[in-house]
């Protein structure tokens, strides 16, 4: 028998040690991360085996922020504090986000230039620094699952953020400690995750249905290489927007008027959600709705919901992605004949009038096989394990496109554009100008991203000026603007005077609001934070699913537990119930922990019945004949 060879701790046996990288899908609705492991990408799990990480922070009265289900529950008992959605607010302006038409239940300070900052208990916050809990979250369950702290991330983005935008998706990373490897454009990752890298030469459109947002990109696979032809899209619309046009279905049908509070705004929205998923899988099922706010307003209503009622109020949505679709083809010049596969990427392509209507649109079945929801990091966790360098070999190589041109001001207003939108980057253009006024000795140069001809119109990315230019008649000067756009599409800006080699030079960092002092005060908080911040954390997330597994019992037991249960069975579940509401006032979190695994455990059989109750009324309306069709 030989002797087995013991390491010292920490000290690695392996002569090249891999690096930890993973990639990350911060998504609007959902956020999730993939590491590869042995070769093959896998989503990271939490510890109850959840994937998708709900990108929803709550900031409750104490402690650190609450992210992901837990704060996803307290959505409709606490609105204000619990923010939803903040992808859409990144790197955009107050203005845009109301444009936007999304009706966000938050307060708002009345700040009007750049981001818009949220009003919370806990203080006035940046969407940066939200999208940062849910970054650190993801970290958190790397470091968890992998035992140690990660190296490098990919982040994905989509595909047309902007310049604005991407700066701030780079700034949350840096608030929670994150090396951020690249950022690259959620349709490439999910052309990589298919492997498409590896496949024969041909166009590849991708489909990208989210919560809030609709991405269609043109990619075209040559010698090896990603080349993204083109990319359209809404950042206003998704699965959010079926769930609000079946919301507001549900409350004409029960009754309510225009603007509801915000609580049963919550209420109904939640409600839509998941019977639009449910019916992703049944052709109808019977809904109750029964909810009270705080205000007094109730909603009561029960009735039965089908697939066609669905369809009938989504259609319309659907149709628009169709009209981006045809809008990106002809951006791209190529014909829907042209296009080999189409990937389907989104939870809300689960939904079957989205899969047929992009079926009979690029008339070919689209790519469903790997689970829409967890593509783009699966594409991410791939890209980042060769930046990172654990894979010597045949490197992947990225082109993605700009999605916006760039361009400075000229006289009158008037945007002299650089380079063009859709160009691959990173990609460098220069273009030489001249004074226009005798003797004249500095130029101000005003960078612009946008498609519009007019300054106004368009989206000011940072002004600078040239000086020292030597006095000389108009026109004799001799000034080359550069423009560089890296890897990250983020851009650079230099002015030289050729004749006397004086420079100027400005990385564009736009103005959304936030200055390197304030993001390095977000990082040293976080930093003194570190400690106290988990623990704080486990126990107000103990707390919230205490309180909400007790309200959730609550409800339940006044339903149907008289009918369902003995008197002896119902008596020691309302005991149990009060004990658990009465630990989570403490902040003794594994009491908490404890009678929360009691409860749940003492409640199974409660729950199994009126399980069986609901099945039954999800059935009302398949025949038997339908089910097993599904099922095969
Ligand atoms: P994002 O990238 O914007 O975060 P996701 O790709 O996670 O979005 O998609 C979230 C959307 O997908 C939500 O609107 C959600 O309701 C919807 N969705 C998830 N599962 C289903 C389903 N089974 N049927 C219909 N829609 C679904
Ligand atoms: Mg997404």
């Amino acid at each position: 028998m030989s002797l087995m060879q013991i390491a010292e701790p920490g000290q690695s046996q392996k002569p090249h040690q891999r690096k930890i990288a993973a990639g990350i899908d911060l998504g609007t609705t959902h956020s999730l991360v993939a590491t590869v492991r042995s070769g093959e990408a896998v989503v990271l799990a939490d510890h109850t085996n959840q994937k998708l990480l709900p990108s929803v922070v709550n900031y409750p009265e104490q402690g650190s922020p609450i992210v992901g289900h837990s704060a996803y529950n307290l959505a409709v008992s606490d609105p204000h504090n619990t923010i939803a959605s903040v992808k859409r607010m990144m790197g955009r302006g107050i203005d845009d986000v109301t444009h936007l038409g999304a009706q966000f239940p938050y307060r708002f300070t009345d700040k009007r230039d750049g981001m818009p900052e949220l009003i919370t208990r806990q203080g006035i916050v940046s969407p940066v620094q939200v999208s940062s809990e849910i970054l650190r979250c993801l970290a958190c369950r790397t470091k968890q699952a992998l035992g140690d702290d990660v190296d490098g991330v990919v982040i994905t983005v989509p595909a047309y953020f902007d310049d604005a935008q991407r700066q701030a998706t780079r700034d949350a990373a840096r608030i929670a400690n994150l090396t951020v490897l690249r950022l690259i454009n959620e349709p490439t990752a999910a052309a990589l995750a298919y492997g498409l890298d590896n496949d024969k030469e041909q166009v590849i459109a991708v489909y990208d249905l989210g919560g809030g947002t609709f991405d269609i990109s043109i990619l075209r696979l040559h010698k090896g290489v990603f080349e993204v032809l083109a990319t359209g899209g809404n950042s206003a619309l998704g699965g959010d927007d079926f769930d609000r046009n079946l919301a507001n279905w549900l409350a004409e049908k029960a009754g309510l008027n225009e603007n509801p509070d915000p609580q049963i705004q919550r209420y109904l929205l939640n409600q839509a959600r998941d019977i639009k998923q449910q019916l992703s899988d049944v052709e109808s099922l019977d809904v109750h709705l029964e909810y009270q706010s705080k205000s007094g307003l109730s909603v009561q209503w029960q009735g039965e919901i089908n697939r066609t009622v669905l369809n009938e109020l989504v259609s319309k949505l659907i149709q628009k992605t169709m009209m981006s679709c045809r809008r990106s083809l002809k951006d791209a010049e190529i014909d829907i004949s042209d296009v080999g596969e189409v990937i389907m990427v989104g939870g809300s392509t689960r939904v079957p009038l989205v899969r047929s209507m992009v079926a009979d649109y690029f008339q070919t079945e689209p790519l469903v096989s790997i689970n829409p929801d967890e593509v783009v990091a699966i594409g991410a966790a791939l890209q980042a394990d060769i930046l990172i360098g654990n894979r010597a070999d045949n490197e992947t190589l990225l082109l993605d496109v700009l999605p916006l041109s760039l361009g400075i001001e000229t006289m009158g207003g008037l945007v002299e554009k650089i380079i063009p939108r859709n160009s691959p980057i990173p990609v460098s253009r220069a273009q030489d100008f001249t004074t226009y006024q005798d003797g004249q000795t500095g130029l101000k140069l005003h960078v612009v991203q946008g498609d519009r001809e007019m300054v106004n119109d368009c989206r000011s990315l940072a002004e600078f000026n040239l000086t020292g230019i030597p006095p000389m008649v108009a026109g004799a000067a001799h000034i080359r603007v550069t423009f560089q756009v890296d890897a990250d599409g983020l851009v650079s800006v230099s002015a030289t005077e050729q004749s006397t080699g004086i420079e100027s030079h400005i990385v564009v960092k736009p103005s959304y609001g936030l200055t390197d002092e304030a993001i390095m005060e977000m990082i040293n908080a976080s930093m003194d934070h570190a400690e106290d911040d988990i623990a704080a954390r486990r126990l107000a997330e103990e707390q919230v699913e205490a309180m909400r597994l007790v309200e959730a019992s609550r409800a339940a037991l006044a339903e149907n537990g008289r009918e369902l249960l003995s008197a002896d069975e119902f008596d020691a579940l309302v005991k149990s119930i009060d004990g658990l509401e009465a630990l989570s006032k403490t902040d003794d979190h594994l009491a908490i922990k404890d009678q929360l695994e009691a409860l749940n455990k003492e409640s199974e059989i409660f729950a199994a019945k009126r399980m069986n109750i609901s099945i039954n009324q999800a059935l009302v309306g398949s025949t038997v004949d339908e089910l097993a069709q599904e099922n095969r």
